[in-house]
């Protein structure tokens, strides 16, 4: 298949494009550059809900890596498992403690250097839990009301819960915590990021000077779409397993699924066109995020393929080639408990050593 050959040669040619958003601008940003400013901290963290995703890997991990890769020597990179967040649907605790223990695997499986980054879980530090408070008393219910993540989240729930619904006030929280200039995530994020510089904002206003507002930087891939139903975001929390493609999974596993995956008749041959071509569009978008090329780029490698079969085979090799060694670091880093604790353990202290100074400063300006 004509593009096979230059797969990885290009892939590590074009390492780490992250567009830098922030309220007003747009614009091109790469760590390999260091166009990252030196001295600012870096902070993200993914839910344990379940195994990493293409979208959790392409959207937020892979980020990480080339951050630990690359950013410069002086900025302070914090990273996290949301496991605070992860009970705002609640789980057997069981699975918690399973899925907390996974996510760590997936973090380093996907590269992550936690020589480099701080790697700990949210809820080792009550800080967190300190400063969500705080803001709380600054979040209006009308803006939290109109996140559509949340409205999302709570379709279909009989019961939705109060934190739930403040979940973006707490995420805003673990951010500030830590007094964060930039934030890695994917575009599905930027909603919630636009409320952390409100409430980062007013509690300036109130407090006197304290926080900067966080840029957020976004991922070069778009969002990543269910293989179902292409309208919806790829998600962990998708009842329909068949949606969802997660990095341990098998090359038969994800051949079933892709063969599954949601196109269309319109045409023997793939270009990218998210109106009318949608399940195409986020294969197209998949090869694009994983290769590291422009989606034109992709359109013209995959321009002989005049069957489905040829198309979908592709971009099976792909996504294959790309997890290969994820998924075989994660089966040996999962068996090894006590090697996550140790990073986990190494990664509280550090994280709960920056935390309690500042929340001292955040508690004093109150007038607590
Ligand atoms: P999920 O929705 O699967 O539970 P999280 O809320 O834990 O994922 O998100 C963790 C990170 O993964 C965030 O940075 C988010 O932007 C990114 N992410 C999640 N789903 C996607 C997706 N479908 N496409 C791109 N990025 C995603």
């Amino acid at each position: 298949m004509k593009p096979q050959a230059s797969i990885m040669a290009h892939a590590a040619r074009n390492l780490g494009q992250i567009r830098l958003n922030s309220t007003v601008k747009t614009t091109s940003y790469d760590p390999r550059k260091q166009e990252i400013p030196e001295h600012s901290t870096l902070f993200s963290m993914i839910q344990p809900t379940g195994m990493f995703h293409l979208g959790n890997y392409l959207g937020a991990v892979r980020a990480w890596k080339d951050l630990t890769d690359y950013a410069p020597d002086s900025t302070k990179l914090i990273f996290g498992t949301a496991d605070l967040h992860a009970i705002t649907i609640p789980k057997p605790a069981k699975d918690i403690r399973k899925f907390r223990s996974e996510a760590i695997a997936s973090i380093l499986a996907s590269g992550v250097n936690h020589e480099r980054a701080i790697i700990y879980h949210q809820s080792a530090l009550p800080e967190h839990a300190e400063l969500n408070w705080i803001l709380s008393t600054l979040a209006g219910t009308g803006y939290l009301n109109r996140m559509t993540q949340w409205k999302s989240k709570s379709e279909g729930l009989d019961n939705s819960s109060l934190g739930l619904f403040a979940y973006p006030v707490l995420q805003a929280a673990d951010i500030l915590l830590f007094k964060s200039t930039h934030v890695p995530v994917g575009d599905d994020q930027v909603q919630h990021l636009e409320l952390c510089r409100t409430l980062a904002e007013s509690f300036n206003k109130q407090f006197g000077k304290t926080f900067k507002l966080p840029t957020t930087l976004l991922a070069p891939t778009k969002k990543i779409l269910s293989l179902r139903d292409p309208l919806k975001k790829m998600s962990k929390s998708d009842k329909d397993q068949n949606a969802t493609i997660y990095i341990n999974e098998t090359s038969d596993e994800i051949a079933k699924k892709i063969k599954k995956a949601v196109t269309d008749s319109t045409s023997t041959h793939f270009n990218y066109d998210p109106e009318n071509r949608p399940g195409v569009s986020n294969l197209i978008n998949i090869i694009s995020g994983i290769q590291r090329k422009s989606i034109q780029e992709v359109e013209s490698d995959i321009s002989d393929f005049k069957d489905h079969k040829t198309f979908k085979d592709y971009v099976c090799y792909v996504i294959n080639e790309e997890i290969n060694e994820p998924r075989r670091k994660f089966e040996e880093l999962v068996q090894n408990s006590n090697y996550l604790n140790k990073i986990v353990q190494e990664g509280n202290e550090k994280a709960r050593a920056i935390a309690s100074v500042n929340i001292k400063e955040f508690k004093q300006k109150v007038g607590f």
